[in-house]
Parts: structure tokens; sequence; C-alpha cells
């Protein structure tokens, strides 16, 4: 019998253990799976905590439903039944400029009469599809110069960077357009523009629509957000009780991954040793690079290379009474111009029912990020402080929040700064010199749910195939 150790709980390393021991049955493998991880309870990052009757969500509140990853696997798992769909108003999403919040407009008519942009920022986003547009550079570039080249400085500011504050926590001057939006750069080299693609894709969908090769979608282009009536932890939940404790062993730190004498690999934890046939890492990078710092130096330098940024997720309750304005709506992003203390809000219980109890509301700010790193260090006292300015400034929250929780995640996100894509690619030409080691999980390619799911079947079918050539 051949023996893998998956390391780490997050949604990757279950996901993958899942699908592993499923795939090695569908294919006759006999496959001995051990999942070691550090926390006492699994999820890593998903963690939806039920407190005085409100349902806080520490990390993610949910996956997007455009990408099929995650219903793909929730159906697999026969939970598809106890998904929760994003409330309709959701799709409402909020810029704060100038001292109103504007609402994200959707389409091309809303935008023209929206005030967010300027006019003189509408006629130079008007351009983009034009030759007055400056051609791609052949490499990578940051995500501002990207802004800036196609979409003008106040896009950037305005629309740009508060959406990749609001998805990585990152600053757009370092991040990568290639590594965070590959399909944003594919369809500039493909299209020649945004605007073209977009044009081009919706003629070929109504055409594939007409020739019955597509079906019609009630989502968004951005999807639909879903969850769980109990909050995103039920997935990981669900998994950990689908692997169950013969497989799951919480509470063990692997410390360090060596080569072994009659199997390929050893695994050595604060709990003891087990030898491995395959070793997957689902840990962040920078894990990962402890772990591996005798196997590989190489790798394990490559892996500390990838920065984190820091969070700090804000809870705040209040009687919906003490709110005056209304809550229809997903919440809001703040450009870093605005000079205000959090990156935005979400109105988590207008997202999805059952986060407040009845007659309460529940509000959720981020503060930190790439952009602000020394915000972590805060007090208690001083998060409150901020984030109830913020709120009043704001939306003319006067009240104190009658319920606070403060989370902090010292490495929240990984951003892939420009390079990534090189680091990554180094990094998985080394792994073809330790055959049966593999590296998955949110540090490489795509931080969603839906990219970790992704990942996780790359995973699981490359050990798979390794296992079958043996
Ligand atoms: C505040 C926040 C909000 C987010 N919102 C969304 C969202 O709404 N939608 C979305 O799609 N994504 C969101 N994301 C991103 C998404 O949550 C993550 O990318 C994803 O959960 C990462 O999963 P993972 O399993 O790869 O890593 P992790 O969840 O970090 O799991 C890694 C696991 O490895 C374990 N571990 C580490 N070291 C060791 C060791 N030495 N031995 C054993 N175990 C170890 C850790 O304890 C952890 O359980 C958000 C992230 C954050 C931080």
């Amino acid at each position: 019998m051949k023996k893998a150790v998956v390391v780490g709980g997050g949604i990757s390393g279950l996901a993958t253990a899942w699908l592993l021991r499923e795939k090695a049955h569908a294919a006759g493998i006999e496959l001995e799976i051990t999942l070691l991880e550090k926390e006492r309870q699994a999820g890593g990052k998903i963690k939806s905590i039920r407190d005085d009757g409100y349902l806080c969500e520490w990390g993610p509140n949910g996956f997007l439903d455009s990408k099929p990853q995650t219903l793909d696997l929730c159906r697999a798992l026969g939970v598809d039944g106890r998904l929760l769909r994003s409330n309709d108003n959701a799709r409402k999403r909020f810029i704060y400029s100038e001292g109103v919040l504007h609402r994200l407009p959707e389409n091309g008519p809303s935008f023209l009469k929206s005030d967010l942009i300027s006019w003189p920022g509408k006629l130079r986003l008007a351009l983009e599809p034009t030759p007055f547009i400056a051609r791609a550079p052949k490499g990578d570039e940051t995500l501002a110069a990207f802004g800036r080249r196609r979409l003008g400085d106040e896009a950037l500011k305005k629309l740009i960077a508060p959406m990749v504050s609001g998805i990585f926590a990152g600053d757009p001057e370092t991040m990568s357009l290639q590594s965070c939006f590959p399909r944003i750069a594919e369809l500039e080299r493909e299209y020649g523009g945004l605007v073209r693609a977009m044009v081009k894709l919706a003629k070929k969908k109504k055409q594939e629509l007409a020739e019955g090769k597509v079906v019609a979608s009630a989502a968004g282009p951005g999807g639909i957000l879903t969850s769980f009536r109990g909050g995103i932890q039920e997935l990981t939940d669900i998994l950990t009780d689908r692997l169950g404790d013969g497989i799951v062993a919480a509470d063990e730190t692997v410390e360090r991954i060596s080569a072994g004498k009659s199997v390929p690999y050893r695994v050595m934890s604060d709990r003891g040793e087990l030898d491995a046939d395959l070793v997957i890492l689902a840990t962040p990078a920078y894990a990962s690079a402890s772990m591996l710092s005798d196997l590989d130096a190489y790798m394990s330098h490559l892996l500390d290379d990838i920065p984190y940024s820091s969070m700090t997720v804000v809870c705040f309750g209040y009687e919906r009474e003490r709110i005056a304005r209304d809550l229809d709506g997903f919440g809001y992003l703040i450009p870093k111009e605005e000079k205000m203390n959090t990156l935005g809000t979400l109105w988590d219980s207008s997202i999805f029912e059952g986060r407040a109890p009845e007659g309460q509301v529940l509000l959720r700010s981020m503060l930190g990020g790439a952009c602000f790193p020394g915000y972590i260090g805060l007090s208690d006292d001083e998060v409150r402080q901020r984030v109830m300015g913020d709120l009043k400034s704001i939306m003319g929250i006067e009240a104190e929040p009658s319920f606070i929780r403060i989370f902090r995640h010292e490495k929240a996100i990984p951003q892939y700064i420009v390079g990534h894509n090189d680091r990554v690619t180094a990094l998985e030409e080394k792994l073809k010199s330790h055959p049966g080691l593999y590296l998955t999980g949110n540090s490489y390619r795509g931080i969603g749910l839906n990219d970790c799911v992704a990942a996780a079947h790359r995973t699981s079918d490359d050990a798979i195939a390794h296992l079958k050539q043996r």
C-alpha cells in the first residue's frame, strides 16, 4: 500500500485529500492518506464564528458561482442542497469617493450617468478601444501600470486599486497583472483591448446561446456569492467529516520533510515521523519554505520570497434602527486617496440571511493590507475608534456598536507581485527533481476558494498519474 501525507488542512489540503482518495479509489490504487494540520480545527483561513446570535466570518464569506470548481465540489459531496446564495441586492456594490458612496456602475448607460468618474476620466476611459493606447510590454507589468496605460489614472485610483485591495488586500503598484488577473492579460493579447474583447465575447456568447451550446445564467459576470446557512465553514467541516479521524490528524505541526530511506520521503512533525511515497504541501509558502529547507534550499528560498499582506477584520453589530441609511447592497470599497482608515466595509447581514439576530445588522470592515502594513499592530481600542470614525464619516453611523469582534491575520493573503509567475515556474521546474512532492494552495496560481479547489484537482490528478507510473 502506498502512503500519502497531505500537510495543511485549509480548503486546499482538505479538498486535495478528498479528491485524492476518490481518484485513487476510482483508479483501483490502494492509498493510505494522512492529513496533518497544525491547528486543533481544520479549515485554515475559513472559520465561521457563531457568537451572540451573529455569524462572523473570520476570513472568506463565500465563493463565486461564476467559476464551477467549488460548486462542483459541493455537488460531488452531495451538499449542494445546503448552499445559500447571496441576496439579490448584493449585486449593488459601492465605492466611496469625495464624501459620497457611489454605486458601482454595472453597464455602459449607468456608467455614463454615474458621478464616480469625472468627465475627463470618462473620456480617458473611452480611449481604451482606440489605437492611442500603448501596447502591453513584452513581460509582466504591475496592475497600476496596466490600469494607467489602458484606463487612465482616475479609473486606476477609483476602480482598479479598490478592487485589488478588496480581493488581495494588495498594492496595485507592486502586484502582477499576469499572476493576479491572467485572463485580462490574455484578453488584451488576444483581442487588442478590453472593450473589444467584451464585444467579441458577448457576440460569441449570443451565438452559442442561439445554437444551444451554453445555458443562460442569472449570474452577472462576477457571479453570485455563495455560502452555506451556517457560514462557509460548513464546507471545510463537511470535508473534514468525510475524511474522518482516520485521515485528519489535527494539532500536529510538520517541521521538516527529508529524503526517506526505504520510501522517498520522511515527514517529521512535533509528534513523530511518517514515511511517505507522496507528500503534498498545502501550507502557506512561508511554512512550506521552512519544512523544505533541508531537502531543497533553493526551493525553500523561492517560497520564502513570496510576500504576504496582513489584515484586520472587524465585525460590528448594531440595532437596525440606529442606522439611518438603507443597507441595500454588498458594501463599499475605499480608494487609498480618500485617506480613510478602513479598506472597505461589507454589509454582511444584507448579503446573506441569518448573519445577525432579528432587528440587528452586521457590518464587517477590513483594515490594513499591503498599503497599510502597520495597522496589524493597532490595539483593539485603536481599531474600534478608527472603524467607528470611518462608519460615521461614510455611513453617518453615530451609535456605538452593540457587538464587536476583531480578528487579526498577520499573514492574510499571498501577494502575487511582479515576477510571481517566474517564481512559480521555477518552483514547478525544481519539483521535477523531487518526484512525489507537490505544492498546492493559494500561494501560487490564485487565491480564491475556486482557485484553491482547481489547484486541488490538478495536484490530485498529478499525484495519481505519478502513482500509476510506479
Ligand atoms: C480575510 C480574508 C477574506 C477572504 N475572502 C475571500 C472570499 O470571500 N472568497 C474567496 O474565494 N476567497 C477569500 N479569501 C481567500 C481564501 O480564503 C484563501 O485563499 C483560502 O482560504 C486559502 O486556503 P488554503 O487551504 O490554500 O490555505 P490556508 O487556509 O491558509 O490553510 C493552510 C493550512 O496549513 C496549516 N499549516 C501551516 N503550517 C503548518 C505546519 N507546519 N504543519 C501543519 N499544518 C500547517 C494552517 O494551520 C492552515 O490550516 C479571503 C482571505 C482572507 C484572509
